[in-house]
């Protein structure tokens, strides 16, 4: 999901669209939002741990190997950044391990392990809920990091990969200084002790585009997309985002700084973890 070319170019000024931007870039895929055929859960409610829904369609991917579609779902998909959940759907007594979730074709579809499923089954979806958790956590402390790193010394981030040990952000900035760095992370972890609210909410894409700088974001917005979910970390950060956070950063324990790599020209690499 990098595009650093989108993000080229010298910015002179921060705004609101600036932020919707940098993620609409990173998580693309991701905001279509609640499309007609997706019913993300996880979109309202990351909190969402069980949850009872009606199997669509099934597909064999080979032994052992099937693709199931659900009419809604609370598994987040691999996508921008964020790994998939994982986790079972049951019906009856009979579990379904559920080993990977992506996006296809606009649906979200798990992968289980076992044979059994058909249409119009109504099944119970439980979330492997310590993965998820900890990915929620990762993924609230990286819009932190990236904040306190775009505000002190103006870098933009040009990708991420979230992981259950660690994490991973690319920067484009130029100074490559690991004491600065370091000075990030601790005030990063000074807006974790302020235990900001953490909220999300779908913004409709005129009200969006209502702000400043409406031709940028005009311009990656594929048009189908009517509205955008925002996640706020309250008098911090915004931004456009499909990924699933915590409430409240207190939530995130500490985050560490494990290392930074340096990737060539204004590329940096930042690896941390949460303790
Ligand atoms: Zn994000």
């Amino acid at each position: 999901m990098e595009q650093p070319g989108v993000l080229a170019g010298p910015i002179t000024q921060r705004s609101v669209v600036q932020n919707l931007l940098r993620e609409v870039v990173l998580h693309l895929p991701l905001l279509f939002s609640n499309g007609a055929n997706m019913n993300a859960l996880y979109m309202d409610d990351s909190y969402l741990k069980e949850f009872e829904a009606k199997v669509e369609s099934v597909t064999k991917g080979g032994e052992n190997k099937f693709f199931i579609v659900l009419d809604k779902t609370a598994f987040y998909p691999d996508s921008g950044g964020q790994p998939y959940d994982t986790g079972k759907l049951t019906k009856g007594d009979v579990e379904y391990p559920v080993v990977y979730v992506g996006k296809f074709s606009g649906n979200i579809s798990h992968e289980v392990s076992r044979e059994g499923l058909k249409e119009g089954d109504v099944v119970k979806g439980v979330i492997d809920w310590e993965r998820r958790y900890a990915l929620m956590r990762m993924h609230t402390a990286a819009h932190l990091i990236s904040e306190v790193f775009h505000r002190d010394s103006g870098a933009f981030i040009t990708g991420n990969q979230l992981g259950l040990d660690k994490s991973r952000i690319d920067f484009s900035l130029e100074d490559f200084d690991r004491e600065k760095m370091s000075e990030y992370f601790a005030k990063a972890n000074e807006i974790v002790e302020k235990d900001l609210n953490v909220k999300t909410y779908f913004l409709p894409r005129e009200e969006a585009i209502k702000i400043e700088n409406i031709t940028k974001l005009a311009n990656v917005l594929p048009p189908n997309i009517k509205e955008l979910r925002i996640v706020e970390i309250d008098g911090f950060d915004i931004q456009a985002d499909g990924g699933t956070h915590v409430k409240s950063t207190k939530e995130i324990g500490k985050i560490e700084f494990i290392k930074a790599e340096n990737k060539g020209k204004n590329n940096r690499r930042v690896y941390f973890k949460v303790v």
